[in-house]
């Protein structure tokens, strides 16, 4: 293992484990809606969020989201599905 190859890691916003950056999905908040959004382009500016691939169709707007987005967040977009 080569010591410097570090892995940044993100914690998941629904179930809260620990994975590696690359693994996870980026959230955002939408520039004019507010709205969090999936950020497939990893290109959306300011605050973003992680989750587990496995954990989206889990995703609430919940305290804890409203709390990655320093209740700054509108609430989910409609494509999250909510
Ligand atoms: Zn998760």
């Amino acid at each position: 293992m080569e010591p410097r190859a570090h892995v940044p890691v993100r914690t998941c916003l629904v179930c809260g484990k620990k994975s590696a950056k690359f693994a996870l999905l980026r959230v955002a908040l939408s520039p004019v809606e507010r709205t969090v959004v999936l950020d497939r382009k990893q290109r959306l500016e300011g605050r973003g969020a992680y989750i587990c691939q496995g954990c989206l169709p889990n995703l609430r707007y919940t305290k804890r989201v409203q709390r990655a987005f320093r209740n700054e967040a509108k609430g989910l977009a409609e494509s999250l599905g909510r």
